[in-house]
């Protein structure tokens, strides 16, 4: 496989072209950002790490039939996959109460949720990402019912795996982001990462203490320091789960 073009660089990866039309290759990058991007920095790293959670974890999905972007990793920090057109919503699954939902709804930080949660929100940086009703989604014609109806279906799948696996490496999955792409085939496709910058990620041991138990993104947002070893003591559990499980 060679590379081609550069096609896209956003905040945390770059994505090229391949000499196949149909495989993209994406570069994961240390550079970090937050507060849609008001926040700068970069965590030594990061691109290995996260590319290497985000390559395991789709295998696993995979292994339970859950389609995703993902080919192989030709590099620690690269991702082959399938060329797919994103569909502009970042698709929300809460399981615990944080971030913004604490913000816009009040509800105490750490609330454990009856039931999960699904939101979609808007991918639209210029916008900050606005949370949308079903009805706005429509209207601006983001996604047909049918595949809103299949992305839900699938994220709460993605979910109840996802808080499975990493109950058993220790970690409460708060809650995380996913996107969802169209591929040549029209075949809806899991995409993007998941990775302690898209996941709420709790260490269950330090579960009462709210800044030791923090093992995402959040450690950058809310300048927690040790982000790096956060990052690293995830991938070191995905990767011990995995051996465990196979
Ligand atoms: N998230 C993300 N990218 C975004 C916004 C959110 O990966 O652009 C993830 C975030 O890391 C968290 C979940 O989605 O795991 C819910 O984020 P929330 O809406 O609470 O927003 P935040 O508080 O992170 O701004």
């Amino acid at each position: 496989m060679s590379i081609c073009s550069k096609i896209y660089e956003g905040k945390a990866k770059i994505l090229y072209t391949t000499d196949d039309p149909e495989v993209l290759l994406t570069e994961f990058k240390d550079d970090a950002t937050a507060f849609n991007a008001q926040k700068h920095g970069s965590i030594l790293g990061k691109g290995v790490i996260n590319c290497s959670i985000s390559s395991k974890l789709f295998q696993e999905l995979e292994k339970r039939g859950i389609k995703t972007h993902y080919l192989d990793s030709p590099a620690a920090n690269q991702m082959r996959v399938i060329r797919v057109k994103i569909i502009p919503l970042e698709v929300v699954v809460r399981n615990i109460a944080a971030g913004s939902l604490c913000q816009q709804t009040g509800l105490p930080l750490g609330t454990v949720l009856k039931k999960p949660l699904v939101e979609f929100y808007y991918k639209d940086d210029s916008l900050g990402d606005p949370l949308l009703t079903r009805d706005r989604l429509y209207l601006l014609e983001l996604a047909s019912p049918e595949q809103v109806d299949t992305i839900t279906h699938l994220a709460l799948q993605i979910n109840e795996f996802l808080g499975d696996f990493f109950q058993g490496c220790g970690i409460t999955l708060v809650d995380f982001k996913l996107e969802f792409g169209v591929d040549s085939q029209q075949q809806l496709l899991l995409a993007d990462e998941i990775s302690p910058d898209t996941c709420r990620l709790w260490d269950t041991s330090f579960k009462e203490d709210p800044d030791r138990r923090v093992l995402d993104k959040d450690r950058f947002r809310r300048d927690l320091g040790n982000v790096e070893n956060a990052y690293q003591e995830v991938l070191q559990r995905v990767l011990k789960a995995v051996k465990i499980n196979t």
